[in-house]
């Protein structure tokens, strides 16, 4: 999609940090990370976020999950585990409007995630 950051950075026009790539997927380092391990995982076809899945559209994630685990797996979370964090719409924190999944770990992690908002 013109005018998309993470399209671009998908087809090489930005440049980026990359830890994983295949037919459908590319995997980067979040530009400000949150943990010692943050990469994020995109779709190479462009979707805002999971709002505008369809039946047709989620085809494509038929291997999402195995795809997060090989990444996490080469990052070395397979023991600590990992957050798997996907912001959807503005209000819930999403700031680029192609779909990402935030693969964090690499330290302790409390839960809930905001504590004060209990
Ligand atoms: P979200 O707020 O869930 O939409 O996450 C967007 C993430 O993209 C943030 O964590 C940013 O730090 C990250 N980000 C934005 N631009 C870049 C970039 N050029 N390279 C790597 N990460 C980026």
């Amino acid at each position: 999609m013109d005018d998309c950051i993470f399209c671009k950075i998908a087809n090489g026009e930005i440049p980026s940090t990359k830890v994983y790539e295949d037919e459908n997927w590319f995997a980067f380092r979040d530009i400000e990370p949150a943990a010692p391990v943050h990469v994020l995982l995109i779709p190479k076809k462009h979707v805002d976020n999971i709002l505008a899945f369809d039946e047709e559209y989620n085809k494509n994630f038929a291997d999402f999950f195995l795809v997060v685990k090989k990444i996490a797996e080469q990052e070395g979370l397979k023991e600590s585990g990992f957050r798997l964090v996907m912001n959807t719409g503005e209000k819930a924190g999403q700031s680029v409007f192609h779909f990402h999944a935030h693969i964090i770990g690499g330290k302790e992690m409390g839960w809930p995630p905001f504590p004060e908002d209990k």
